[in-house]
């Protein structure tokens, strides 16, 4: 008999959404008001390209208001359709309800191939495709407000919020219509690599839970264990470069569009990051073996799997052959509904997307903050923080004088003391604590109850009571 199709992507999300409603005690109506994704504009706009006009189609998805502005990346790729934008939109909401990031979800997408034009064409289409977005408030301040995702950086959100800003020449808050922007345009440090952080702190937490680690079947530290990662893009990348130099991880295979390398030695990702940038893919690797069906390095031996590209790539077919006992799902949606099925039974954890990549709009909520501030990031944080230390070392200072000088603070120590935290720090550990936080809430739920199975079930549970809370809060 053949196997039951695989869901589309909109369709695994909601499944998993049907499986934490069954779990939970909603108002009628309420969890179809929160499923369904409140709207979803197609566009189709023509570029003057080379000589002809070029027509391209984008989308932007709200999936939910119940807090404003709504949030979530823009896209570039060929496969690009409403039922992708539609799935990543409705992430966001629960995905931001998860780490208490106070927006609504989001999400947008460009059909396009963002490698087949060059700079200035990818600046047209970008400003082109901006413009018609911030026509509708579906890029704003208050509003909507995008952020990088796949095929896209810090050079398009410049882009974009340039494109605003010329479209609002009076709104004082221009800058916070669009976050990961570059640091010299009134983005944030540690912005490009926060996905990739939040997945670091996501496993360093996980692993402070020895009973949740063992739930996985595995035991001891994060150090020492072997890692496979698919896809060397920016979440990839940051992830497995801060994991393996770190905190010891050994990362023993990488997988990317052109094939997979292998070393139980471990990979130097540096290195192979530098070589993909040179020679566009990783075949020719001299630091491993090179495998031309890279998807093959899913179904390897290892301690955790970290699928960090695209969406559905560990389904009903390939599950059954997942060896690795932990998956952190640094991608959105990498397995799908029925392949969670599977590998839940069988009793892989997995660490689910909501939480395990929520790094990225949590970094993206202290720009959007720090934008509509005004003023450098942490500034007050840090004179308070700055006049606090100084009270301590007056106070040791005078115990010093009293007790004759037999001993002092060494001025190494003092200046160190004194000096409140920097931007970059205030980032990390604002992401870090917001890890911890989301952990523990979603971990209640997992231990709390015998009939939550798993940690995404917990996520989902957590999420959408809290997007209740806020809809009867508002008197819906
Ligand atoms: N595109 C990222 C995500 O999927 C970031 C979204 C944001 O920062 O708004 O979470």
């Amino acid at each position: 008999m053949a196997p039951p199709s695989e869901p589309r992507f909109r369709e695994s999300v909601d499944r998993m959404f049907a499986k934490a409603v069954a779990l939970m005690d909603l108002a009628p109506g309420l969890a179809e008001k929160i499923r369904v994704c409140n709207a979803t504009y197609t566009v189709r706009f023509g570029v003057r390209l080379r000589g002809k006009i070029e027509t391209f189609t984008g989308y932007r998805s709200v999936h939910s208001e119940h807090m404003e502005p709504v949030k979530g990346g823009i896209r570039y790729a060929l496969a690009v359709s409403q039922d992708e934008v539609e799935a990543l939109a409705a992430l966001m909401t629960y995905k931001c309800a998860l780490v208490e990031a106070p927006f609504g979800g989001s999400k947008g997408g460009l059909c396009i191939d963002p490698r087949a034009w060059d700079v200035h064409e990818l600046e047209q289409i970008t400003r082109r495709f901006a413009y018609e977005l911030i026509k509708r408030d579906l890029i704003s301040p208050s509003q909507n407000v995008p952020a990088p995702d796949m095929g896209t950086g810090a050079r398009e959100m410049a882009w974009i919020a340039d494109q605003y800003q010329r479209m609002h020449t009076t709104d004082i808050n221009a800058h916070a219509c669009v976050t990961g922007k570059p640091l010299n345009a009134g983005g944030i440090s540690g912005r490009v690599e926060a996905t990739g952080r939040g997945v670091q702190y996501a496993l360093r937490e996980f692993f402070r839970h020895p009973e949740d680690v063992a739930r996985a079947g595995l035991s001891g530290l994060l150090d020492g264990k072997r890692a496979i990662v698919q896809g060397l893009g920016n979440v990839g990348y940051h992830a497995a470069r801060f994991l393996s130099e770190e905190d010891g991880v050994r990362v023993i295979g990488v997988a990317e569009h052109d094939g997979g390398i292998w070393n139980p030695e471990g990979i130097d990702i540096e290195a192979l990051r530098h070589w993909i940038t040179a020679n566009g893919g990783v075949q020719g690797f001299p630091g491993g073996t090179y495998l031309m069906d890279g998807a093959v390095l899913l179904e390897e031996d290892c301690d955790i799997l970290i699928p960090a590209a695209l969406e559905g790539v560990i389904t009903r077919e390939n599950a059954p052959r997942i060896r690795a006992p932990l998956i952190i799902e640094a991608a959105n949606g990498p397995v799908t509904a029925g392949a969670d099925h599977i590998l839940s039974e069988r009793g892989t954890v997995i660490i689910p997307d909501l939480y395990a990549n929520a790094g990225g709009v949590t970094v993206s909520y202290f720009e959007w903050v720090k934008n509509l501030g005004h003023i450098r990031f942490g500034r007050m944080q840090r004179r308070q923080e700055e006049a606090r230390h100084q009270l301590v070392v007056d106070e040791l200072e005078r115990l010093s004088h009293e007790m004759g000088n037999t001993w002092t603070l060494s001025p190494g120590f003092k200046e160190r003391y004194l000096r409140g935290a920097d931007e970059l720090e205030l980032v990390r550990s604002g992401l870090d604590d917001t890890m911890r936080t989301a952990y523990q809430s979603m971990r209640e739920v997992w231990h709390g109850r015998p009939d939550v199975p798993d940690l995404r079930m917990a996520a989902y549970m957590v999420a959408i009571e809290r997007v209740a809370a806020s809809y009867h809060a508002k008197g819906l």
